[in-house]
């Protein structure tokens, strides 16, 4: 359902849909379909997505592919650090289920456990086709308003800590960045 936005917000949000800075995440073996998506032959900049190297400037959070739950205690940091309005692309099975990894010890199953996903690219591994396809319904999302993962993260902030805490323990609250 298409959300009521004031006339500021739909301005604001058509503007950030055609504007996107993306910073990659790139933790398994999905990374490989960016480059395609990225140069000539898909050529994403012609949607106004581009890449960013920091987290304090960029837009969107790509995360390619299967967590370990030390790398995921990283993701968490840098989407900490990210700007709101911010937007999280899940990408691969692995970060939408685990993939083949579902039984493993070391990794995560379901990334919108610890921090939220505004859309998923389902596949093993996703095309550049289904990239492209997934950036244009995420750049839908933000048009309606709709790509809300940032407020949802701020209203149920314990929610998500206890699932952080659950996942990386004690360690979480003692490093260099949270006490
Ligand atoms: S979804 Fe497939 S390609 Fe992506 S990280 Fe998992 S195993 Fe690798």
């Amino acid at each position: 359902m298409t959300k009521q936005q004031s006339a500021w917000e739909k301005v604001a949000n058509m503007l950030r849909a055609r504007s996107l800075w993306m910073l990659y995440y790139c933790t398994g073996c999905g990374a490989i379909e960016l480059p395609p998506t990225m140069t000539s032959r898909f050529d994403m900049e012609r949607f106004g997505i581009s890449p960013m190297a920091t987290p304090r400037q960029a837009d969107i959070l790509l995360i390619t592919g299967y967590l370990s739950t030390k790398t995921l205690r990283r993701v968490i940091y840098t989407y900490e650090q990210m700007q709101a309005p911010k937007y999280i692309v899940g990408f691969g099975s692995c970060t939408l289920n685990g993939g083949i990894y579902y039984d493993s010890y070391a990794t995560i199953n379901k990334l919108d456990l610890y921090i939220p996903v505004d859309l998923y690219l389902a596949g093993c591994m996703p095309r550049p086709e289904a990239i492209v396809s997934g950036f244009k319904k995420l750049m839908e999302k933000i048009d309606r308003g709709e790509a809300d993962g940032w407020k949802r993260y701020q209203e149920n902030y314990e929610w998500y800590k206890k699932n952080q805490l659950s996942a990386l323990g004690e360690v979480y609250i003692h490093d260099e960045f949270h006490e």
